[in-house]
């Protein structure tokens, strides 16, 4: 499976940027814990999602969860919050098209806040990790 993250830059909304084509994605959890995929040019501009289709699915120790997701301005986010018990996998697909081969990222979500970058740990940019 392909899998890959960019550590080196954080994403603009104080999430994890994911290295998708042609567009840019970011991976950031809201207040409401609810999951987001926000989508940004090449100069990290956000832009509204177009043919773009995209599935969460959450891997708590209870059981995976694949997460409804619903379209926003310039992106998806999850209908419903994501399950407790974190810190455990999340895996997202980017389709560029419905029919498109995903990308696949996994990320480890974890909610705690890193002291090194002031970013949650999940979107933790700090090199040592
Ligand atoms: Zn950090």
């Amino acid at each position: 499976m392909n899998t890959k993250t960019l550590l080196s830059v954080g994403g603009p909304a104080g999430g994890r940027l994911l290295e998708t084509e042609p567009a840019r994605a970011e991976f950031v959890v809201s207040a409401e814990r609810k999951a987001e995929i926000r989508f940004y040019d090449a100069a990290l501009k956000p832009v509204a999602p177009t043919s773009q289709a995209v599935t969460i699915t959450a891997e708590p120790t209870s059981g995976r969860v694949k997460l409804e997701v619903v379209r926003t301005e310039f992106g998806f986010a999850t209908k419903d919050a994501l399950p407790a018990g974190e810190p455990y996998r999340v895996v997202v697909q980017v389709r560029a098209t419905p029919e498109a081969k995903p990308q696949n990222f996994r990320l480890d979500l974890n909610l705690g806040h890193c002291a090194g970058c002031a970013r949650a740990e999940y979107a933790c940019t700090c090199e040592s990790h």
